[in-house]
């Protein structure tokens, strides 16, 4: 699949790269966030897949990419830590880098200047050749199967991309790992305008895995040392775990984090589907994990998100089983700050201020439930309800006890 290198040349970069038959995953213990136990834990990963010179040449160009979904703070897990970022970053000074950029599109529109200061890049870079770069830039077109991604005109310079994911529970994909990693790079208002055209866990799964083939990381390596629980990607609960995990290959990377979910990596769309493409290894068989934390790993039990059943339905029936089981975000007003982030990010325009009081409100029959407005928002003031009220409700207006538009009343506010 094309993709831009350095100075515009293009490659095909899947293509050159098809998955090994044995794919090699590092774990490694890291109880704490100060810089000795990273940068020691950082050391163990890269040594186990060959250094970091195995991926960084003298005078290359490399793109270290987190996972900086909205501005939060590093404690709440919905963000790569910064003090990964910033032991990657040394590592790749040392391997001689010529330029190491790093950055994330967040979902919604943030300044910048905010995101980088909130998630700790700023304090990340400091005192580092490394710089933040700005996707509110030049963009360029760049193929995808039949779609087309917009990423910055930059991107056409990266030599090596260097993917930092944090390990999340996700409402849509089950987890958010080094799979999903790599859609950052795509401009955020763009990212949103595909929830709409691929609603469902299957779609949404099939066209990242198309994503991730045509910007595939050179290696991945993600943050799990605090994960996060529950209704992720971001408003869930953080959990301790306790482990750095590494690898060139994303998809065995992800089936080996399955395990603090306990769950099979097939049942989970987006590994499958990356691995029937040729992407990568997910039989347990196909993947040597190594390292001081395997049983640390093993030892997690993170709860998955109450949307996790999605993943069961298919694809004809998803809309009319979401309409059904009344899957809704739902705006919680105390937490609310009226900044109308939600409202831009999502792609049905299916959230209006409400007039009295100028809380967002959901329009319940517009919404095709992609949770861009959970994952743009910076107060964690969205959340999801799932229940069965509508199951009800729709049994009682085919028997005609309820005239149809009563439903009209109801909001999901
Ligand atoms: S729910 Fe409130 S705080 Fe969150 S993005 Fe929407 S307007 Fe902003
Ligand atoms: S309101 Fe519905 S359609 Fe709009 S962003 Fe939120 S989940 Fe997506």
């Amino acid at each position: 699949m094309p993709v831009p290198t350095r100075h515009g040349r293009v490659e095909d970069r899947s293509a050159a790269a098809p998955a090994a038959d044995r794919s090699r995953v590092v774990v490694a213990a890291c109880g704490a966030y100060d810089a000795a136990t990273v940068a020691g834990a950082l050391a163990e990963v890269l040594e186990a897949v060959g250094g970091m010179g195995a991926f960084v040449q003298a005078g290359q160009t490399v793109l270290i990419k987190p996972n900086l979904l909205s501005p939060r703070a590093p404690d709440l897990a919905v963000t790569t830590h910064p003090e990964l970022v910033r032991q990657v970053i040394l590592q790749c000074v040392r391997a001689g880098a010529a330029r190491i950029w790093v950055g994330d599109s967040p979902a919604g529109q943030h300044a910048e200047a905010s995101l980088w200061a909130r998630t700790g890049m700023t304090a990340a870079v400091a005192g580092t050749p490394a710089v933040l770069m700005s996707w509110h830039t030049k963009q360029m077109p760049l193929a995808c199967g039949t779609d087309t991604l917009a990423v910055p005109e930059w991107y056409s310079e990266v030599d090596v991309v260097i993917s930092l994911p944090k390990l999340k529970t996700h409402a849509l994909t089950t987890l958010t790992c080094g799979l999903k990693n790599v859609f950052g790079i795509v401009s955020g208002q763009a990212k949103a305008g595909f929830h709409s055209t691929y609603p469902s866990p299957q779609a949404i799964s099939a066209f990242l895995v198309r994503v991730y083939a045509t910007l595939r990381p050179a290696l991945t390596i993600v943050d799990a040392v605090t994960a996060m629980e529950g209704n992720g990607p971001s408003n869930g609960q953080p959990l301790f775990v306790g482990v750095l995990l590494a690898s060139r290959d994303a998809v065995a990377l992800d089936a080996t984090a399955c395990a603090a979910l306990r769950l099979p990596a097939a049942a989970v769309p987006m590994i499958r589907l990356a691995a029937q493409a040729g992407l990568g290894n997910l039989e347990a068989a196909r993947i040597e994990c190594v390292g001081s934390g395997k049983d640390v790993l093993r030892a997690a039990r993170l709860r998955p998100s109450v949307a996790r059943y999605l993943r069961h339905i298919p694809e004809p029936i998803f809309r009319l089983a979401t309409r059904l089981f009344r899957l809704r975000p739902k705006i919680q007003e105390p937490q609310c700050v009226k900044c109308g982030i939600c409202t831009e990010a999502c792609p049905r325009q299916a959230i209006h201020e409400r007039a009295n009081s100028g809380y967002p409100v959901i329009e319940p029959a517009t919404c095709i439930v992609c949770f861009c407005c959970m994952e743009s928002c910076p107060r964690g003031a969205i959340a999801m309800d799932l229940y069965f009220g509508s199951v009800l409700r729709f049994a009682r207006h085919a028997r005609r006890e309820v005239r149809p538009g009563d439903d009209a009343s109801e909001t999901d506010h």
